[in-house]
């Protein structure tokens, strides 16, 4: 949990000092883990925001997983612990300085990771504590001391309440994914963590959207913020292809396993709404013959990592998650996004298809629409200012009365023959119509008032040379609110 790092003697090479990196003011210990990390720009976020969390301003951030701001900020704030980063044994020499709330355990558990990353050559303590694992070990890595926790609101209660972290010398506060605490119900508990905070603290806010409640926590918690927003997307516009399957509801699981197999889909992560769903649809696929796990929040962190590394790893095939599980996760260059059903937010729409098209690989976003989910996807093509191309299998078509809008005739779907269509090859995502311009700013809904557009970087396995320039977005000037 605690992790001890040792100062390292080995040279600071030149490459590393002669980085972008250090243009933004970064020392030399954070040089060599960027470069070690293969990393060769900062992405547009860590352009703007690197040199301001150095000069202690407070930050609100437009931006989601997938740009870098994991290190934008991590980076600055490892930083601006250093000159009091020590070897010391003594708890009392390791005081808790940054606070780092996250929705989910996946992202902590991703932000701790990044820390630890980053930080490999600053002898400074990171924990991570989340719900749903054993709690002792947790609060035998805070009673060692630690100067970083990343930590999900709710544990972090718990351990408050049995006093077994002390906040009181908290100086840098970070609020990740901002939106997804609101929709997850944790602003009152991040009400309650904000009152035991010392009032002079620098605070970072970051979220992919700005609805009303997480400005009003964002005017309350931030102090003269410098406002940034990531760049659209510089990434080919066409990496990202959509696929409309208007089938009925109840067909959906056999045209699912129909697309998974003639497609040849080797990782598909596909999307329900509901965490029961979730544990029912991958049970189904499974039985269909198909490798399956599932991923949200009632399962325990152990299986949720374990799903998610099974996944990673190609040992299934298919993962089913709810928005919530899946919001965050890092998984590299996923090809095919299936939504099973469309989400009831067309924002979420966007974070879906986020997770594929990612390092210069073209991706495919199908969605299987049934009749009573229309509205959600004129929601949808309203969002994106475009209607998505629709796509059809012999045998799964939707009857022409949920055409209209009327419910699908189940008798009819009972007798229709089997699919038969012969495995597609994956569309050309230069010809596609399909496709979505991520060169166009994302425009959020009338609901939302902040762009909340993706400039995400590459996440090759190979961390040693990544192609970053292609995907690198235009810079932003900061914005002063
Ligand atoms: P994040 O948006 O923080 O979740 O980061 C997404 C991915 O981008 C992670 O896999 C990081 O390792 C990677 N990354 C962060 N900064 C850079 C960079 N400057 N160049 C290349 N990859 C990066």
């Amino acid at each position: 949990m605690t992790t001890h790092r040792d100062l390292s003697d080995a040279p600071v090479t030149a490459a590393a000092t002669a980085s972008p990196f250090a243009a933004l003011g970064l020392i030399p210990e954070l040089l060599r883990a960027i470069a070690e990390q293969g990393y060769e720009q900062p992405t547009p976020i860590q352009v703007q925001a690197i040199p301001a969390i150095l000069q202690r301003r407070d930050m609100m951030g437009a931006a989601q997983t997938g740009t870098g701001k994991t290190a934008g900020f991590t980076l600055p704030l490892l930083q601006l612990l250093a000159p009091q980063a020590n070897t010391s044994i003594s708890p009392a020499r390791h005081p808790l300085r940054v606070l780092i709330l996250t929705p989910t355990r996946e992202l902590a558990a991703q932000v701790e990771e990044s820390v630890r990353t980053y930080g490999k050559y600053l002898p400074l303590r990171t924990a991570v504590v989340f719900g749903g694992v054993d709690i002792d070990p947790q609060i035998k890595a805070l009673h060692a001391g630690v100067e970083i926790l990343v930590a999900t609101p709710g544990r972090l209660l718990d351990h408050l309440h049995q006093k077994t972290v002390n906040l009181s010398r908290v100086e840098f506060l970070v609020l990740d994914e901002a939106d997804r605490m609101l929709d997850m119900g944790f602003i009152p508990d991040i009400k309650r963590i904000l009152a035991v905070l010392p009032p002079r603290r620098q605070n970072l806010l970051f979220s992919a959207t700005f609805p009303d409640e997480v400005r009003k926590l964002s005017k309350g918690l931030l102090h003269s913020p410098v406002t940034i927003e990531v760049a659209p997307r510089n990434a080919p516009p066409d990496l990202v292809s959509h696929q409309v399957y208007l089938v009925p509801a109840t067909r959906k699981r056999a045209l699912l396993a129909h697309l998974i197999r003639s497609r040849d889909m080797r990782q598909v992560l596909v999307f329900v709404r509901m965490k029961r769903d979730a544990n029912l649809l991958a049970r189904q696929i499974q039985q269909d013959g198909i490798a399956t796990t599932a991923i949200h929040s009632d399962r325990t962190q152990a299986e949720r990592t374990q799903a998610l590394e099974e996944f990673k790893q190609g040992k299934v095939t298919a993962l089913v998650a709810t928005d919530v599980a899946a919001r965050g996760l890092d998984i590299e260059e996923l090809p095919f996004v299936v939504n099973y059903e469309l989400p009831h937010t067309a924002e979420d729409y966007v974070h879906r298809i986020g997770r594929t098209g990612r390092a210069g690989l073209a991706g495919e976003a199908i969605s299987l629409v049934s009749s009573d989910e229309l509205k959600f996807l004129e929601d949808i093509e309203r969002l994106l200012k475009r209607k998505l191309p629709r796509a059809a299998a012999t045998g799964f078509e939707r009857d022409s009365g949920a055409a209209r809008g009327q419910p699908s005739r189940k008798h009819h779907e009972r007798t229709r023959p089997q699919a038969t269509e012969q495995r597609a090859p994956r569309p050309s995502p230069s010809t596609s119509p399909a496709t979505f311009d991520f060169s166009k700013p994302y425009q959020p809904s009338p609901t939302t008032s902040a762009p909340a557009t993706r400039n995400p970087v590459p996440s090759h396995r190979d961390h040693r040379h990544r192609p970053t320039a292609a995907l690198l977005g235009g810079k932003h000037p900061h914005k002063k609110s």
